[in-house]
């Protein structure tokens, strides 16, 4: 099933998401359709409120043909070392600035099969887990960038909201 995505300006992209307690065949199947909708919109990531679930976990695909399925992702380390990177988000459509974030880090995180997993990611991967993990905590790329930078999407960004209050008929 493929999912609508929640743009800029609803309320679920800003919602508490919960932990997950048990990793069952709902939780499974809701992770499938995820990667299916974000594979159809050729994103690398997708994060359960994104399609409206507010519950703690993403899927992501950084590197083609290899897919991780993360729930209740909880961050052990991250690297001095932080580096300036371009972002985009499926929620925020069209905008694409720089965000610094640590360069690699070390996770933990359940799969699909309910084991818990611990590993280090570095390059895209490491970004896109920090990106999709921000979502679980109600923040968005567009929260992070420069001053500067957000001045100029500021006008982008207000249009934006109205567009997805007016969809919701608010
Ligand atoms: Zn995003």
């Amino acid at each position: 099933m493929i999912y609508e995505i929640k743009t800029y300006g609803d309320s679920a992209l800003r919602g508490e998401n919960k932990n997950i307690e048990e990793v069952d065949d709902s939780i499974k199947e809701i992770l499938d359709s995820m990667v299916e909708t974000m594979r159809n919109i050729n994103g690398v990531g997708l994060a359960a409120p994104q399609v409206g679930i507010n519950l703690k976990m993403f899927v992501m695909e950084a590197e083609e043909g290899i897919i991780r399925k993360i729930i209740n992702p909880e961050f052990i380390q991250y690297s001095e070392i932080q580096i300036d990177h371009e972002e985009g988000c499926l929620s925020v459509p069209g905008i694409y600035k720089k965000v610094k974030r640590p360069e690699s880090l070390k996770v933990r995180y359940l799969n699909e099969n309910g084991e818990s997993i611990e590993e280090e990611l570095g390059e895209s991967w490491a970004r896109v887990f920090q990106h999709e993990s921000d979502h679980l905590e109600g923040i968005l790329f567009v929260d992070k960038i420069a001053p500067v930078a957000k001045r100029l999407v500021s006008k982008k960004l207000l249009s934006m909201k109205k567009e997805t209050l007016k969809k919701l008929g608010k």
